[in-house]
């Protein structure tokens, strides 16, 4: 009679529920699209900000400028599509564009501004960037060619926002 080696112990808790885990890793990695994310109207900003956004659209057109909102994604966004946002176009999960209510009405203290000329590149939009920064600091608003410590030369030329760069956005609008 031939004597059986003692059965080998099954790796069983590895391979059970494998699959629940490949679901996982594709939730991870393709979220449920973003309802409701964004907005650019005006009841969508806060309406202090709003005053002196408006006063800086005003002081640039006088300067010969086009101001315009970026579409889509300059007003508010809500938290999950900035989560969407953070590798790409801008290094926060939450800022002033995510501001709400308590009721969680978009109330954006934020906006990103280009020329409708020449928006990102060349020396028109350039010229623009520099203007939005002076006359944005004028206001009292932040800019984000102030962001990373070197003034004017931060990695969010097109962003105001209603305070200072340094300030932590408020949760709820006022
Ligand atoms: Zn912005």
């Amino acid at each position: 009679m031939r004597s059986c080696p003692p059965p080998r112990p099954r790796p069983v808790r590895l391979r059970r529920g494998w699959w629940l885990g490949l679901v996982g890793v594709a939730l991870l990695a393709y979220p449920a699209p973003c309802t409701a994310r964004a907005g650019t109207e005006r009841a969508a900003f806060d309406a202090s900000f709003l005053r002196k956004l408006d006063a800086l659209m005003s002081a640039l057109r006088a300067k010969g400028w086009d101001p315009i909102i970026v579409e889509e994604t300059g007003g508010w966004r809500n938290a999950c599509f900035q989560r969407s946002l953070s590798s790409a176009t801008t290094q926060v999960a939450y800022g002033f564009h995510n501001v709400t209510t308590r009721s969680g009405q978009p109330r954006s203290m934020a906006a990103d501004l280009i020329d409708r000329v020449q928006r990102y590149k060349g020396p028109r939009a350039a010229a623009f960037f520099v203007d939005l920064g002076a006359e944005a600091n004028r206001l009292g608003l932040g800019w984000g060619g102030d962001f990373g410590g070197v003034p004017g030369k931060g990695w969010d030329r097109n962003h105001v926002q209603a305070l200072p760069v340094g300030h932590a956005a408020p949760k709820w609008a006022a």
